[in-house]
């Protein structure tokens, strides 16, 4: 955690300029611990007082919006995230965490030889368009292994958590020296940086990428970006110097699991349909779509937005099954922890037979 660095100044000069009186101090749940000690660094250095927003923030997606603005709220310091395309409707200081720790390459290198041995025999391997039955193409949408998008090139890209990213071109020359022919990827307007990934997109994807380094630690992000590509991925954690790769059969197990829910949908006859009121989870429009779609398929769709997601706020409801169209992750991650199915938009357009399972599993990207 001392190796973690709060880039405060920033912020620190906009207070004063700005003569700020009440802050709102952000914090995601991994640093929490240190945000006592954040509070104190402004409140000495400038005449602001601070508010921590206690409750839980795992993303930029969770920005604090209009009610803290009721409480006085001047402005609003998001600490360890990055800028999204969205608008909380409040003044927001974004503040860079970055993490120093800078382990050599070399664990990671056998793993990474390996994967690029995979995309190269994918890439010889001519992309055959035939007709299958429902059988084989239920287990083409389990098989991890075989679902990727038409490859182009076997290069690796380099990704990571964006408190790693500043180390991220070094990386890559490293890499560039150990014989890989290395790509940063850079993504859409969720993302604000060469190489960052969310746990929610994974947009700088490309055809000539055949493999995937991660920066980072934890699993969460691996498991969407192989669960969003099919590529093969390996790990190096800056924390501990250890390198791992994400195994498919980690990844066919998860499509096991999705596979079971989507048929245990199939004599669903009402759905809740969740709206995130997070405002970067907000997608009204995909939840109003999925009522249509229910509709048109003879179903019912019950509309409920929330702040937070969990089994106890949803579980009672006298519907079949949920459909989640607020942070993919809940359904993916989170759904043993709930009594009904709980699935993805794409996952209720399979079980309602409008998209196929040969075209593979499409992860519940928000854009
Ligand atoms: S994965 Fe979920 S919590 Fe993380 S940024 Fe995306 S929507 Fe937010």
């Amino acid at each position: 955690m001392k190796r973690h660095e709060f880039e405060l100044d920033d912020l620190i000069e906009r207070i004063k300029s700005n003569d700020n009186r009440l802050v709102a101090l952000q914090v995601p749940e991994g640093l929490k611990m240190q945000a006592l000690e954040m509070m104190d660094a402004i409140e000495e250095d400038t005449s602001a007082r601070i508010i921590l927003a206690a409750d839980p923030c795992y993303g930029a997606c969770d920005l604090v919006h209009d009610k803290m603005q009721r409480m006085g709220v001047e402005l609003v310091a998001h600490m360890g995230h990055s800028q999204m395309n969205i608008d909380s409707g409040m003044p927001t200081e974004f503040i860079n965490v970055t993490y120093d720790g800078d382990p050599a390459i070399d664990p990671v290198l056998p793993f990474l030889s390996r994967h690029r041995k995979i995309a190269e025999r994918r890439l010889s391997q001519v992309e055959e368009s035939v007709e299958v039955s429902e059988e084989d193409a239920q287990e083409r949408f389990m098989d991890a292994v075989g679902r990727i998008s038409p490859l182009r090139g076997a290069k690796l890209g380099l990704v990571g958590s964006i408190q790693h990213l500043h180390l991220i071109f070094d990386y890559k020359e490293r890499l560039e020296a150990a014989g890989f022919d290395v790509e940063v990827p850079v993504g859409g307007a969720r993302l604000s940086f060469p190489g960052q990934v969310l746990g929610c997109n994974y947009s700088g994807d490309r055809d000539d990428i055949g493999h995937y380094l991660f920066l980072g630690s934890g699993d969460f992000h691996p498991i969407g970006l192989v669960l969003h590509t099919g590529k093969p991925l390996a790990m190096l954690d800056p924390y501990t110097g250890g390198a791992e790769e994400m195994s498919f059969e980690r990844i066919e197990g998860i499509l096991r699991q999705r596979f079971g829910l989507i048929m245990s949908c199939d004599e669903a006859k009402t759905f809740g349909i969740l709206i995130g009121e997070k405002p970067g989870q907000m997608r009204r429009n995909l939840a109003l779509r999925m009522k249509r779609k229910l509709e048109k398929h003879g179903k019912k769709g019950y509309l409920l937005a929330l702040e937070h997601i969990g089994p106890d706020l949803i579980d009672f409801y006298p519907v079949d099954a949920f459909v989640n169209t607020a942070c993919p992750r809940i359904a993916i991650d989170d759904s043993v922890r709930y009594a009904k199915p709980l699935i993805t938009p794409f996952e209720l357009e399979v079980a309602l037979g409008d998209k196929k399972w040969e075209s593979g599993y499409k992860f519940d990207e928000i854009p």
